[in-house]
């Protein structure tokens, strides 16, 4: 069992009706069915307003990926918090995957380096994702493509380092075009990013887009490869 938390800011379901109607339960809850619907996963959701956001010591060290949601708040997000989950994914204890409007957020800013700024437009057309890597473990069980609508647009260019891996592109019924499933490695740790999941649509009831999540989960679950030996080291074989 791998075992996820699924991390919300949870702000928007508190004071935008839209968004309630949508996500009820809050967004984290829709994100956390579609992992225990898949199988193979013990899950626990984490939102902001709990002590430490959720995310206490204990709860990262038994975390092996986290799923992050957050998009109005990145501000408010304590600075020690992403310091801890920074040093764990670093680390290779645990995988991250970021969602949407996460690209923002502290944490996933501080693991890319960059601004991770991108264009934007809330229509609400449509989205056609498409697979650019069928090999990719995170395209087990996608079609060639698959739509959502609405959905909001995002645009390139993200500015982002270049992913280690394309896994989805993204192109929406305005003309733009997006890099909508990217992977990173970091450290020992590794990082997916997927586009979709707007506050205002059912995104994160459609099963392609939690085939994607869970996908992306068990990509970015730690490997259980041995902590490498670093710094001054005595040879392993006698020197002459
Ligand atoms: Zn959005």
């Amino acid at each position: 069992m791998i075992r996820v938390t699924v991390w919300n800011e949870f702000r928007h379901e508190q004071i935008h009706e839209a968004v309630r109607q949508v996500y009820p339960d809050g967004i984290h809850r829709a994100i956390a069915d579609g992992l225990e619907r898949e199988g193979g996963f013990r899950v626990r959701t984490a939102t902001m307003p709990e002590p430490e956001h959720g995310l206490a010591e204990e709860v990262l060290e038994d975390t092996d990926v986290l799923v992050w949601w957050g998009h109005i708040a990145h501000r408010e997000v304590d600075d020690a918090v992403v310091e801890r989950v920074h040093r764990r994914v670093l680390d290779g204890g645990m995988g991250l995957v970021v969602l949407h409007s996460g690209h923002h957020s502290k944490i996933f800013r501080k693991l890319m380096g960059t601004t991770c700024d991108l264009k934007w437009r809330e229509f609400g057309e449509k989205e056609r994702i498409w697979v650019v890597d069928p090999s990719h473990p995170i395209a087990a069980g996608l079609p060639e493509y698959f739509e959502l609508k609405p959905e909001e647009m995002y645009g390139e260019h993200f500015d982002i380092p270049a992913p280690d891996e394309l896994v989805l592109v993204s192109w929406f019924e305005g003309g733009e075009v997006f890099r909508s499933g990217c992977t990173f490695r970091r450290g020992r740790g590794k990082i997916f990013y997927f586009r979709p999941g707007h506050e205002t649509c059912p995104t994160y009831y459609h099963p392609l887009v939690r085939r994607v999540i869970a996908n992306g989960v068990r990509w970015a679950a730690p490997s259980g490869a041995a902590r490498p030996v670093r710094g001054n080291h005595p040879p392993l074989e006698p020197l002459g």
